[in-house]
This record gives C-alpha cells, sequence and structure tokens, in this order.
C-alpha cells in the first residue's frame, strides 16, 4: 500500500492565506472583479533565479505569491531559496542534484548533474511516466550517499510522515551533502500539528478541516497534512539526527519580502573518521623506521621557522 494519498507530495505554491492569522501580516485587499489591478510594489534588483538584473512587481500584498520577477515571473521562496544556494554551496551547479517536485526548470536549467521526481500514487517508485521520475519521498529508491543537495519546495507540509521523508533525504545524501528546503513557519502556532494522517485502510482522517495548496500534478489539489510552528527546526533537527539552519532575509534589491520566506538546510554531517587500532611497533629497528618520517618532518618544520623568508631568498 502507497504511503500517501494522490493529493499530497507536490511542490506547491501556497495560493491561500492561512488559516493562522501571521503576526504583522499585511492585510489583503478587497478584491472585486471590476477593480483594476493596483500595484503594491515596484523595484529594481537581482534576480537569482534568472541571474538578471530586473524589475520586481506585485499587484497584490501577499507577496509570497505576487512579488514577482517581471523576466522569469519567479516568487520570492525560489528567489531567496536560490541566493541561499549561490551563497552557501560553491559550484552548486556542478554536484549531483535532486528536487521532489519541481514546479519550474529555475534550477534545472543551471544545473549539469540534476535530476527531478513526482509523486505519481499509480506509478511504482523509480519508474517513469512521460518522462517524469515517480519517488515516494517516504521511500526513496535512490541509493544511499548518492547526491550531494536535495531540494524540495513546500513539500514537507504536504507529506503524511515528515520524519520518515527526512530520514530517507538523509540516506541518499553524502557525507558533506545537505537537504536545502523551503515549508511555511507559522508565525503565532508554538507547537507543529498535524492535519491530516493516513490510516493502515489507506483512508485519509482529516483532524482538522481539510486545506489545500495548488499542485503541478494530478488535480492541482495538495491536502495540507502539517502545519509548521515554532517548533519546527527543533522536530527537523530530530529527524534529521543533525542541526537546521534557518536563513532569513528581507532584501527587496534581491526580490527577497514575502511571508514564510525562510530557507532551511540541514547538512549531514561527513561521515566520522575512526582510527584504526595503533599497534606499537615489534623491536628497534621497527621502532626507528616508525620514528624517522616524523622526525625528518620536525627538522624540516624546524628549518622552516628558522628561514621562514627561504624561498624570497
Ligand atoms: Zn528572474
Amino acid at each position: 500500500m502507497t504511503a500517501m494519498a494522490d493529493v499530497t507530495k507536490a511542490t506547491t505554491r501556497i495560493n491561500r492565506r492561512p488559516a493562522i492569522a501571521d503576526a504583522g501580516e499585511v492585510a489583503p485587499k478587497a478584491a472585486t472583479p471590476e477593480a483594476a489591478p493596483v500595484k503594491v510594489l515596484e523595484n529594481a534588483g537581482y534576480c537569482s533565479c534568472c541571474r538578471n538584473q530586473t524589475v520586481f512587481v506585485a499587484y497584490d500584498s501577499w507577496l509570497r505569491d505576487h512579488y514577482l520577477c517581471t523576466r522569469c515571473g519567479s516568487v520570492p521562496r525560489q528567489r531567496h531559496l536560490q541566493s541561499v544556494l549561490d551563497e552557501s554551496f560553491s559550484g552548486w551547479t556542478d554536484l549531483v542534484v535532486h528536487e521532489s517536485s519541481p514546479s519550474n526548470d529555475f534550477i534545472a536549467r543551471l544545473c549539469s548533474d540534476y535530476s527531478s521526481s513526482q509523486y505519481f500514487p499509480d506509478v511504482p517508485r523509480g519508474a517513469f511516466k512521460d518522462g517524469v521520475r515517480s519517488e515516494d519521498v517516504e521511500a526513496l529508491t535512490f541509493a544511499d550517499e548518492s547526491i550531494d543537495l536535495f531540494i524540495t519546495q513546500d513539500v514537507l507540509e504536504h507529506v503524511f510522515n515528515p520524519d520518515r521523508a527526512i530520514r530517507e533525504i538523509h540516506r541518499v545524501l553524502k557525507p558533506g551533502g545537505a537537504h536545502v528546503f523551503t515549508a511555511p513557519k507559522h508565525r503565532g502556532l508554538d507547537v507543529s500539528r498535524r492535519r491530516a494522517r493516513l490510516g493502515a485502510d489507506g483512508v485519509v482522517d482529516h483532524l482538522l478541516p481539510e486545506e489545500y495548496h495548488g499542485n503541478p500534478i494530478g488535480d492541482n489539489k495538495a491536502l495540507v497534512t502539517w502545519d509548521y510552528g515554532y517548533d519546527f527546526e527543533q522536530l527537523m533537527s530530530e529527524w534529521a539526527g543533525a542541526e537546521v539552519q534557518a536563513h532569513h532575509r528581507r532584501d527587496r534589491g534581491r526580490g527577497l519580502d514575502a511571508e514564510f520566506n525562510e530557507v532551511f538546510v540541514i547538512r549531514k554531517p561527513h561521515t566520522t573518521v575512526v582510527p584504526t587500532r595503533w599497534e606499537p611497533p615489534r623491536g628497534r629497528r621497527a621502532a626507528l623506521g616508525q620514528l624517522r618520517p616524523a622526525l625528518g618532518h620536525i627538522k624540516r618544520s624546524l628549518v622552516e621557522v628558522a628561514r621562514p623568508n627561504r624561498s624570497a631568498d
């Protein structure tokens, strides 16, 4: 039985304002069908998605979905994620990158070793549908330690078992690799809460009124399974067994200003090196043999200390 319903596991835009009130949120304008669009924001800047000087414009105060780059159409969280990649992962476009449930090719078109997948409930994991790989982020088919950067944009609020998803992503990451992701973290919500769970019979049990976001595949509906709150990083960190970095940035020169615009990074630690057991050398000759290289190194070091500018002579 599949681990999730077909309305889940998809990159989404939060195309409805959340039910949870966010302190400081700009009150949405009353929309009437006749009203001409009113420009609420316009400024020049640099877009990390199309890597161009551009103009950012918003015709709606809900900036998360409406503060657009006029050249590529990107929204703030996409630009923020790519600016974090640029600033934190030098040469990332040449790494092995996998993106789960992308809704665009902003990252794909920059990378030399990129793959992506969508959740198709009717396609076996690892198989392809119309050229798109089917994957369940709670049970990936990738080999252990095979991916440098695993990217999810607004996916984790749509999985039934984000703990499993986080652990799976960390299984497939190479040591030193990272999961870079966005997910809405609600201000005003102290403890993250599950909105829906999947019963053993495969039927979705709604613990809270159903809420959906847009979905790039299927019927365009992605069920929200979790609302994340203040404890989000703590939860993620416990599930991953690694530290979570949260990036916050408001910089209109980069088109970064929106609700829920954090980018999170969890790096997989490098494998701990376990030293092999030291065996004492046998006999005087063997002991001298082991000491000789060390003595040579010390002698060279002393010479360098005594003559620091030798190469400039
Ligand atoms: Zn752009």
